[in-house]
């Protein structure tokens, strides 16, 4: 894998040393918002801190890719438990694939007895004194509060997210009848039309959703501070009205439309003259 390609300018760590058969976990992250120390790596976790500097906060964090086999999954409940004594009582999130269920009903198929592999999970769990939260409910949606907080719910089933949804969709003309984050983003991208102004901007307008609504439940989170939809769809607006204002377009139909729309006048490209 080509990680310097995806990620670009983040940085971006992977256990491809510890691993015998290939790289198993790959984290990537932006420096300007995020700061990551390693503090351990094995074929079957990365152990980190992760601090943000501009919500201030700190958190331990586990990133977990299993064994498929149980006895090589017992080193990793063991690592857990090491760095648990480490973590120390301080806030720590362990995700990633675990390859083992919590408990029978959580199989797709309804197993209805607990196996050993399941045991020694739980076991660990209570060891190192984390739980799971979509178990406990304890991870409710900040905007809507009436349902758990997920990457689906959030975008865009939870009532607060499909408001602000609508409006970017009249705004930018995406017809999208789909509310799943997957399916939009094949749509966008199979509507295509490259450099076409109200194709830039259905995509501006999209990154433009997804980034304030998430800013939005952060805010609500960590800084206490609540907008409502119609103040978080202005900042869309705005986000995405400073980008189109950087832009050099060809003079246009679609570009005088798209410019009286927004109320704004865009630089235009000088013509290459030729004698
Ligand atoms: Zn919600």
């Amino acid at each position: 894998m080509n990680c310097e390609k995806v990620f670009q300018g983040w940085s971006w760590i992977s256990n491809m040393q510890e691993c015998i058969k290939g790289c198993r976990i790959v984290i990537g992250w932006d420096n300007n918002e995020t700061q990551i120390q390693i503090l351990h790596k094995t074929s079957q976790s990365i152990f980190c801190v992760i601090s943000s500097s501009e919500y201030k906060v700190q958190c331990f964090y586990s990133f977990v890719y299993a064994a498929n086999e149980g006895a090589e999954r017992r080193k990793l409940w063991n690592e857990l438990v090491q760095n648990s004594k480490y973590v120390n009582g301080k806030p720590w999130c362990i995700a990633g694939d675990m390859n083992v269920i919590l408990q029978p009903n959580e199989h797709s198929c309804g197993v209805s007895y607990l196996t050993a592999d399941m045991i020694e999970f739980q076991d660990c769990l209570n060891k190192i004194e984390i739980e799971d939260i979509c178990r406990s409910g304890a991870n409710r949606c900040s905007l809507c509060t009436s349902d758990s907080e997920d990457l689906v719910h959030m975008f865009f089933k939870c009532p607060f997210s499909i408001e602000i949804w609508n409006k970017v969709k009249f705004k930018a003309d995406i017809r999208s009848y789909s509310n799943n984050w997957q399916d939009i983003v094949k749509e966008i991208n199979d509507a295509g039309n490259g450099n076409n102004i109200n194709s830039v901007i259905r995509r501006l307008m999209f990154a433009a959703c997804v980034y304030n609504i998430w800013n939005e439940r952060n805010g609500r989170i960590f800084k206490d501070v609540k907008r409502n939809s119609d103040e978080v769809f202005k900042s869309i607006e705005e986000t995405v009205k400073k980008r189109i204002l950087g832009l050099i377009v060809r003079e246009s139909k679609a570009v005088r439309l798209m410019e009286s729309k927004w109320g704004i006048s865009c630089k235009r490209a000088i013509p290459v003259v030729q004698d």
